[in-house]
């Protein structure tokens, strides 16, 4: 089965001095359960790629699906659920709330789509635990090391239980062993069978992962083993 299948997609973004082709016929398939990294320069269309797999943009031809559903049929609102419900994410800056502490952080999604509950908080709790940061709950992220605000932004990414994790850079911010750190999490979430998407700079990064996926000006130029990417790159 298929978390994801990319069909030839293509986006040009339109400035007013011309055009840029970010992406051109990029295809490839992401069986569930698969742990993926992308890799390419600086341009190269890795943002452009992840904001369309993300359903934060729609591709200018090609087509997208999750498992089987054709997401550039789908109406802005249907996206959204998409994206609260069957999609995970986690950035390089964290992007979590100062003013929060590590519980609220967790909950917030559940905040914004009104689905708070004594359960729920249960269920956050238990995700702060599983990211051991049980004992941290109510601190706020300033009294965090990175590795650990980046633990409560997955322990967050994992609230509405997504099978399909995408993460930019996620450890990006992050020093050598705080980076393992995390690529365990990770590969600990991809063992239970949640698909990961990540994008990174770090060979070392991509060698953790199954599968690398290199991008250059736009287009797909290696699609394999994690070691075969640097002969590529
Ligand atoms: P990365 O750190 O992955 O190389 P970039 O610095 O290229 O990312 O881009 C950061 C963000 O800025 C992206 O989300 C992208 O959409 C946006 N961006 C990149 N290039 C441009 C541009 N020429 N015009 C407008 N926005 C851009
Ligand atoms: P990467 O993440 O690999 O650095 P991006 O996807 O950010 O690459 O960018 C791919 C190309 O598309 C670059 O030439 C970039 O300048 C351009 N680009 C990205 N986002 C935008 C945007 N919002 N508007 C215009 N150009 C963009």
């Amino acid at each position: 089965k298929l978390a994801a299948s990319i069909r030839q997609l293509c986006k040009e973004y339109r400035l007013s001095s011309g055009s840029v082709v970010a992406l051109r016929d990029v295809s490839f398939d992401v069986p569930e359960g698969d742990f993926v990294s992308i890799m390419g320069p600086s341009g190269s269309g890795k943002s452009t790629l992840l904001n369309l797999l993300g359903c934060l943009d729609r591709p200018t031809s090609g087509g997208y699906f999750l498992g089987t559903d054709d997401v550039a049929r789908m109406s802005d609102d249907q996206l959204a659920d998409v994206r609260a419900n069957r999609l995970g994410f986690v950035f390089q800056s964290f992007n979590l709330l100062p003013a929060l502490s590590v519980l609220e952080n967790i909950e917030l999604p559940l905040h914004y789509s009104g689905q708070l509950s004594r359960t729920s908080r249960q269920r956050c709790e238990r995700l702060a635990q599983r990211v051991g940061l049980g004992d941290r709950m109510d601190h706020r992220p300033m009294q965090l090391s990175g590795g650990q605000q980046q633990r409560v932004a997955i322990a967050r990414s994992l609230v509405n239980d997504p099978r399909f994790l995408l993460a930019d850079e996620p450890t990006g911010n992050l020093d050598t062993s705080t980076t393992a750190e995390i690529l365990d999490l990770l590969t600990e979430l991809n063992n239970e069978g949640r698909t990961i998407l990540l994008v990174t700079h770090e060979p070392e990064v991509a060698d953790l992962t199954r599968r690398t996926v290199v991008l250059r000006d736009g287009g797909l130029i290696y699609d394999g083993p994690p070691t075969g990417a640097r002969a590529a790159l």
